[in-house]
């Protein structure tokens, strides 16, 4: 397992972290600054200051991208809307190319509707459905384009707004079915997921289907903590160090299966982090990983 005591070179700051205080050039000059060496940012943030410029800043800087958040969102209540959300997809697999992205996060969404209040049906099953297809349709394109797709199975408190992929089991079944491992001995996954301890960490079976996933599959490692009691269904996240998540557990467990790479800090948090200077939040997710990722 690696020391992350020493340095802060594996850590990717995820730019909703302190989208409250910042825009995402500026975001990306803090980092820079602090010798912040990745981040993941979300297709909003991009769109606001330009993905050109964007593009400039990263490279000026000398900044990679640990991942690029997010598409999805594949399931709606007619075939305009499903048509719809397979062209934004390509959009976004072009932008996650275009920043160089290691992969693109699939947050892929459940009943649609049910995240503005009401949904337009109530079957679960057809979202299922509706995200495989919607998942194999983008995977195609994305294998052309050069992008690797990473499911982000979601916690089932987020089943029908968000995600109605909520167990790394499931996410994996998914790519086994659009991607399967040849029988060629260089295998590059396009489909796999990203692993966000916030959504995973109570699933009993997580050691198993982190192995399960070995490698190739796990493109994405998202941290921060489960605190107690959550007060807010989306935008209560912990600091690492904060809640209850083994987090240095979890970390063995991705490493042991042969991940190598960033460690992302993601923290919604609107009653706490969000409200405090956006230099004391960087500073603490620099000592937190150090001390407790
Ligand atoms: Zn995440």
């Amino acid at each position: 397992m690696r020391d992350l005591s020493r340095d802060h070179r594996w850590l990717s700051i995820n730019t909703a972290t302190v989208r409250k205080q910042w825009s995402l050039d500026r975001i990306i000059e803090e980092c820079a600054k602090r010798g912040i060496r990745a981040i993941s940012p979300w297709r909003d943030q991009v769109a606001h200051v330009g993905v050109d410029h964007i593009g400039k800043l990263l490279r000026s800087h000398d900044i990679e991208l640990s991942g690029y958040c997010r598409g999805g969102f594949y399931p709606a209540p007619d075939k305009a809307g499903l048509t719809a959300a397979l062209l934004d997809n390509r959009k976004a697999i072009d932008e996650a190319k275009q920043l160089n992205a290691p992969c693109l996060v699939l947050v892929v969404g459940s009943l649609p509707g049910a995240l503005n209040g009401k949904a337009d049906y109530h079957d679960i099953q057809r979202a299922r459905s509706e995200v495989f297809d919607g998942i194999a349709a983008s995977l195609e394109y994305a294998r052309g384009v050069g992008m690797p797709l990473a499911i982000e199975p979601l916690h089932p408190m987020q089943a029908a707004e968000r995600a109605c992929i909520n167990t790394l089991e499931h996410a994996l079944d998914i790519c086994e079915a659009l991607d399967p491992k040849g029988a060629e001995h260089s295998f590059a996954a396009s489909l796999g997921v990203a692993l966000d301890i916030y959504h995973v960490w109570w699933d009993p079976k997580l050691q198993s289907q982190i192995r399960r996933a070995g490698k190739d599959r796990l493109m994405a490692y998202h941290v921060c903590d489960w605190l107690t009691p959550t007060r807010d269904l989306l935008n209560d996240r912990g600091m690492m160090g904060d809640g209850i998540v083994e987090l240095r557990k979890i970390r063995g467990w991705v490493e042991e299966a042969g991940f190598d790479q960033y460690c992302e800090v993601e923290i919604f948090s609107e009653l706490d982090w969000w409200r405090r200077p956006g230099e004391e939040v960087l500073q603490t997710c620099i000592e937190r990983h150090k001390t407790h990722v």
